[in-house]
């Protein structure tokens, strides 16, 4: 008698779990980004569905623009009321937005997705996103001309776009140089760019212009490249260099002497050339710098901008790189002192450049000191033209006392000669930035 109530209760009980499961209130959930999305051609869009209780019964998603519903996706999985889900899985649904084929113009829409269970109440979720459908590429007006842009130089393209919350800036092959709001007209937009020297002929910069519904137009930046040759230099590698060289920047040996030095030479420099592009990647919206940028004073000039260097040990050529600063000495530790107005983005040690200082001076124009003996200033500081930074030295890959000077462009390296230069200044930066009526230059 008594295990037949144990039994009944048992029952009783799992009758009312499977009722309870049956009547379920918790709705499926849908994980989706729900913030706005800006369509322009066609755009793929993903979602998940999951139900904890009986599973997911089925999952619409529908597109409504003004008194129009376009159906875009209608499943139903297999189950029973009575059962649930036969298979209670996490659902991946990705649907794609093509605007145009379902014949709709450029507005507002809005992107419902509604999910249902398998309870007997039928719970269902919903979630509503904003769409701006846009179908109109941003137009470039360019507002320079014929551009006369030497190799390894640095120039600016002004121009005008007429949407907003665009991502925009000169491209060249694979570097992209980002444009920022003109200084003298905030209706226009400058971007800094850079010739490398080592540019295929027949590349020429563009200004390409993304909106948020990622519709991209371009527009060719007329140039003629002032060809030039860069200077080379031979440099015989010692033992007694290469080995305080490598006791500095490795630590201890990797192997012998010689494939050490290389792994600094090499593998160093170009891990910190992308560091430093990475440390270039953001700059102030304001122009910081005005006239020229200061040369270290009373420096003489030891190595040039883009020099060609072949290294040599024991009779044999053992590399070659190509040097992408200047090369200023002055007496043992000279103060060095900031080239212009800017912040300070980087101060501390750098590979190869040792003790490196990184001044940001504002629209993408960055300038660069490297083998210091110390650092006077912090991370963070801003700086006149003429502060002093710290002072000269040998840290990092130099082999006697001197400044490695660089100037920069949103990471690219160029030409610090143009930058010392008063009237390069006036005639190529000046002439771009002043709001007066532009001119090529
Ligand atoms: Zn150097």
């Amino acid at each position: 008698m008594r295990l037949l109530w144990i039994l009944l209760l048992v029952l009783a009980g799992s009758l009312a779990g499977y009722l309870i499961t049956r009547f379920e209130r918790s709705a499926p959930v849908i994980q989706t980004r729900v913030t706005p999305i800006f369509l322009g051609t066609e755009r793929d869009h993903q979602f998940y569905v999951f139900d904890e209780g009986t599973g997911v019964e089925g999952i619409r998603v529908w597109l409504r623009k003004g008194e129009l519903a376009h159906e875009l996706f209608d499943e139903t999985y297999p189950g029973h009321v009575l059962t649930g889900a036969t298979l209670k899985v996490q659902r991946r649904v990705e649907i794609s937005l093509r605007p145009k084929e379902l014949g709709l113009t450029d507005g507002p829409a809005t992107l419902h997705i509604e999910a249902r269970d398998y309870s007997w109440a039928r719970n269902r979720s919903q979630v509503y996103i904003p769409l701006v459908i846009d179908s109109e590429a941003p137009r470039i007006s360019l507002q320079t001309g014929l551009t006369y842009v030497r190799r390894g130089g640095a120039e600016a393209a002004v121009y005008k776009i007429n949407e907003e919350n665009v991502t925009h800036g000169v491209e060249f092959g694979d570097l992209f140089f980002p444009g920022f709001p003109h200084p003298g007209d905030p209706s226009r937009q400058v971007a800094f760019y850079v010739l490398p020297p080592n540019a295929e002929p027949g590349q020429k910069p563009q200004v390409t212009a993304i909106d948020r519904a990622r519709n991209r137009s371009m527009v060719r930046v007329p140039i003629e490249i002032i060809e030039r040759s860069f200077p080379t230099d031979r440099i015989e590698l010692s033992e007694a260099f290469m080995e305080e060289k490598v006791n500095e920047l490795l630590g201890s040996t990797r192997g012998d002497l010689l494939s050490s030095y290389l792994k600094i030479n090499r593998d160093m420099r170009q891990e910190n050339t992308e560091r430093i592009r990475q440390i270039c990647q953001e700059s102030s919206p304001d122009r910081l710098w005005s006239g020229p940028f200061l040369q270290l004073p009373n420096s003489k000039v030891g190595a040039r901008y883009a020099e060609k260097r072949t290294y040599h040990f024991e009779g044999r050529t053992v590399d070659k790189q190509v040097h992408m600063g200047y090369d200023l000495a002055s007496t043992a530790h000279a103060p060095v002192l900031a080239a212009n107005d800017g912040v300070v983005v980087f101060a501390d040690r750098l590979g190869i450049y040792g003790n490196t200082v990184i001044l940001d001076h504002g629209l993408g124009v960055f300038s660069l000191y490297g083998h210091l003996s110390e650092l006077a200033i912090e991370k963070g500081e801003a700086v006149s033209g003429g502060d002093r930074l710290g002072s000269t030295g040998t840290t990092g890959l130099a082999g006697g006392d001197h400044l490695h000077f660089a100037m920069l462009v949103s990471g690219v390296f160029a030409d610090p000669l143009e930058w010392f230069d008063g009237r390069w200044i006036r005639e190529h930066i000046e002439s771009k930035l002043s709001n007066m009526v532009l001119e090529s230059g």
